[in-house]
């Protein structure tokens, strides 16, 4: 048999699709206001909005009639049948209000910005409609209580407070930041979490206020100004530095024609753009404004309106990552620049911000190393700047050397040191001058073996510093040589090397220890898939460390070039300062010693 449904059944049925959480209700009820050209508005929650969500506004507020056909299906003063396609204003369907009146106890209290008089209605579960008088001062009143006590079958899909209350703060966020000429407060229980004052300057400006107010000051600190105009879409925002990121897709809000959206494509394309970058389990922080022309696309695809549907959803995509990348690299400088082939002299901070791209000049500053990390090595030193400062290879023990060094480096006086004082350089020879004749050092092999033995150090004592990539390094292999290498990543990470796969043919490394952030990575990861290709892992993972530690060691050496006399000596200094050299092990490999009298006894014979 066939039955007509009964208005309350169809509004419960379309709540459904409406309505699905607390939040879901607060983003209905303030578009309400905001369409109805309100510029403050008051939110008030308890119980993560299961108990009660009231939304007022000081919009142009309604007339008894008004309050009673708005809650009534299909009933909207925004839609223009004519012009369907053509949507500007938030709400369209007429909707919201008997779907969410019909799952729960509402009170609307509204005051017709002309009249004098104000009214509220009620209703239970979409029943029982009374009208009647009220006291307002000024626009709209809208309580909800007991959200899905009609629908107890939903309720219990309601996950746990602290869930929902997220939910609807992420929901106030959205709505705050694309509305940034509104002022906006919240509170939960009784206490406030949000209050912004609503900006009358150009959107811009208006915008980035609303950012540093909502998303916060550490964002506006660490992030680059998108902003890409191509025909007819604009894409406008910020979007953090490489540095900056989180553990969570908490902060990334996306909008189209400033409606927050979850879009696959434009999760997808904000993913791509930081692939580069970001280890996987880390995420950006964005605030993205895309405009684009209403007839390319439909917003319409699902009822909350948070899905849309793209005419031309590659080129959408292509643009954002175009806009986020062009961003990212004109506001991030690796700074790492090589002055000296022993590189790490000097203070090194890894991240430069270089040019700031908010009017406001408290926002220029130099970022001195990034804030958030999850590097499992050694975290400290990834937060401390003073890592960077430490000199090459330097021994515990050899520190008043060093600062000794740089300031008497021109008049050499180590002659009396057991690897003399540094006069000339020949390829792979340092000619050092001591008290009583001359040292032939081959730095090639000394240095390998300085960065072997200090790399085993802080493995052995759990210090080993890495370096996140400011570019991270794409090393293109064969489909095969990729499979061997990720097979041993998470040993690989262990020993500093963090590798992710980026497609079949290709890895990304985005880390590696700080010692050795300038060889050849291709070469490295080539050998190491060598090894792994003719070995099989797990047998021997003290043997495949050892082989790592060493390949680093070589690569280390093969990557210097010219020495300056200072930096000469400063090896110098380490060698004599290094456990092989001191227990004589090998030494003879390193170096010769051509004394005076040796020298005198060669011309002598003659
Ligand atoms: P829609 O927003 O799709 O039009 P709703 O069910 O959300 O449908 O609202 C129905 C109508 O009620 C709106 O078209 C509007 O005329 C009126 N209305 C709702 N909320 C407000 C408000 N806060 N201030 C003034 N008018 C409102
Ligand atoms: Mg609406």
């Amino acid at each position: 048999m066939i039955k007509i449904l009964s208005e309350s059944t169809i509004n419960r049925i379309a709540a459904g699709e409406v309505i699905e959480r607390p939040a879901s209700v607060i983003k209905e009820l303030v578009e309400n206001s905001i369409d109805a050209g309100a510029t403050t508005i008051n939110i008030i929650l308890e119980q993560a909005g299961k108990n009660l969500i009231i939304i007022s506004d000081d919009g142009i507020g309604m007339s008894p009639e008004d309050l009673e056909l708005a809650v009534q299906r299909h009933t909207t003063s925004k839609l223009d049948e004519e012009n369907l396609e053509n949507i500007s204003s938030f709400g369209f369907r007429g909707e919201a209000l008997p779907s969410i009146s019909s799952i729960s106890k509402i009170t609307i209290t509204s005051r017709l910005r002309e009249s004098s008089k104000a009214y509220s209605l009620s209703q239970i579960g979409g029943k029982n409609s009374k009208l009647e008088q009220a006291s307002h001062d000024l626009g709209t009143k809208t309580e909800i209580r007991d959200l899905f006590f009609a629908t107890p079958a939903r309720l219990k899909f309601l996950r746990t407070d602290k869930t929902e209350l997220a939910a609807c703060v992420d929901v106030i966020k959205k709505l705050a930041l694309s509305h940034p000429h509104v002022s906006f407060s919240a509170s939960h229980d009784n206490k406030t979490f949000l209050k912004v004052k609503g900006d009358s300057r150009e959107k811009n400006l208006a915008v980035q206020k609303r950012i540093l107010d909502i998303v916060g000051n550490d964002f506006m600190s660490n992030n680059a100004e998108l902003n890409l105009t191509r025909d007819t879409i604009n894409i406008y925002g910020f979007a953090s530095l490489p540095n900056y990121h989180k553990s969570s897709l908490e902060d990334q809000h996306l909008f189209v024609n400033n409606r927050p959206v979850k879009d696959k494509i434009l999760n997808m394309a904000v993913r791509s753009a930081y692939a580069d970058y970001l280890e996987s389990g880390r995420y950006p922080v964005i605030v993205l404004f895309l405009d684009i022309d209403p007839l390319d696309v439909d917003v319409n695809v699902h009822p909350a309106k948070s899905e849309v549907r793209f005419s031309d959803p590659n080129l959408i995509r292509s643009l954002i990552v175009s806009a986020i990348k062009d961003a990212i690299s004109s506001n991030y400088v690796n700074s790492n620049v090589e002055t000296s082939p022993l590189g790490y002299f000097g203070n090194k901070a890894k991240y430069s911000y270089l040019s700031s791209n908010l009017p406001n000049s408290s926002f220029n500053r130099t970022f001195t190393g990034p804030k958030d990390n999850s590097s499992s090595l050694n975290e400290q030193s990834y937060n401390n700047p003073k890592a960077f400062t430490l000199p090459l290879l330097d021994f515990p023990s050899n520190k008043q050397d060093n600062t000794a060094l740089e300031i008497t480096v021109d008049n050499c006086v180590y002659e009396n040191f057991a690897l003399g004082s540094a006069k000339a350089q020949l390829k792979d020879y340092i000619f050092s001058q001591t008290l009583n004749g001359f040292i032939v050092l081959n730095w090639r092999v000394a240095s390998e073996k300085l960065c072997y033995e200090k790399i085993k150090q802080s493995l052995n004592d759990n210090k080993l510093t890495k370096e996140r990539l400011a570019m991270p390094e794409v090393v293109e292999l064969t489909e095969e040589e990729i499979i061997t290498i990720c097979h041993a990543k998470q040993y690989l990470s262990k020993l500093g090397l963090s590798i992710k796969k980026f497609g079949n043919k290709a890895l990304i490394i985005s880390e590696i220890p700080t010692l050795v952030a300038k060889i050849n990575i291709f070469q490295l990861v080539k050998n190491l898939s060598n090894y792994l290709s003719n070995k099989e892992l797990g047998e021997d993972l003290e043997v495949f460390e050892e082989y790592v530690i060493k390949t680093y060691a070589e690569q280390y050496s093969k990557h210097i070039d010219k020495l300056s006399i200072s930096e000469m000596n400063q090896m110098l200094r380490n060698i004599e300062q290094s456990s092989f050299f001191k227990a004589k092990d090998h030494v003879g490999l390193i170096y010769a010693e051509l004394k005076i009298t040796d020298i005198e006894k060669f011309f002598k014979s003659n």
